[in-house]
């Protein structure tokens, strides 16, 4: 059995559509487009969803995301604010099931800081949720990069502590992934059998790349994690 989801991230909406120098709005729909075409059980966004946390920002996501016909699961970014939580309740999720696997998201989001960090609480909680899973795999999702990303993306701008994630995702063996955005770039590292996953942005990348993209992954019940980076 073969499950398929769709990642995207750092659409960052705002009330215009204007936002960082290029139109976000017309861009998440040509995304938008592209993913009605393929299949999948599931789209993830990963953070960053708008540009200035605003109510109008958010009902103008929805509107955009609204030819999706698969489940939207959400966590927030450093741009997002409380009212993601008002216009996505739905959406937020902790635990996502897909066959063998679970998806599991972490809050990787400081007020007001563009860095991220994991608070002892959230790791705490991170491990128990973890513990408690009965899935054969696992995957985590969280906004801010994990490791050092050897390009133009400034990695102070990171998760300031990684080694305490690893330190808790080390304790279980059927982690196989862990995927953020925040880096508006598509890339892939290795850390000890975990593959770990960038998104890049609908918006634009902070890269010389002048395309917009998702990621488009396969599950297999037997344990294999493929994915291709789909440029539109
Ligand atoms: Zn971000």
């Amino acid at each position: 059995m073969v499950h398929n989801f769709v990642q995207i991230s750092d659409c960052h909406i705002d009330d215009t559509a204007k936002s960082m120098g290029v139109d976000t709005h017309q861009n998440l729909a040509q995304v938008v487009k592209e993913i009605t075409t393929v299949e999948s059980e599931a789209v993830f966004i990963s953070g960053d969803l708008t540009h200035h946390g605003t109510t109008k920002s958010y009902e103008k996501l929805k509107a955009l995301l609204s030819p999706i016909r698969s489940d939207i699961f959400v966590i927030g970014g450093n741009h997002d604010s409380d009212k993601l939580n008002d216009v996505f309740a739905q959406n937020l999720f902790k635990k996502i099931s897909l066959g063998a696997w679970d998806i599991i998201s972490v809050d990787s989001v400081q007020k007001d800081k563009t860095s991220g960090y994991l608070t002892v609480n959230t790791l705490t909680k991170l491990n128990k949720r973890l513990s408690l899973s009965t899935a054969k795999y696992i995957i985590v999702m969280l906004h801010h990069p994990v490791v050092p990303m050897n390009s133009t993306w400034d990695d102070t701008l990171s998760l300031k502590n990684p080694q305490d994630l690893f330190a808790v995702l080390n304790k279980y063996a059927k982690i196989r992934a862990v995927l953020f955005g925040h880096v508006h770039e598509s890339a892939e590292f290795n850390r000890q059998g975990i593959k770990i996953i960038a998104c890049p942005s609908t918006a634009m990348q902070f890269t010389d790349e002048k395309r917009i993209g998702f990621n488009y992954y396969t599950l297999s019940d037997s344990g294999h994690l493929d994915y291709e980076t789909q440029w539109v």
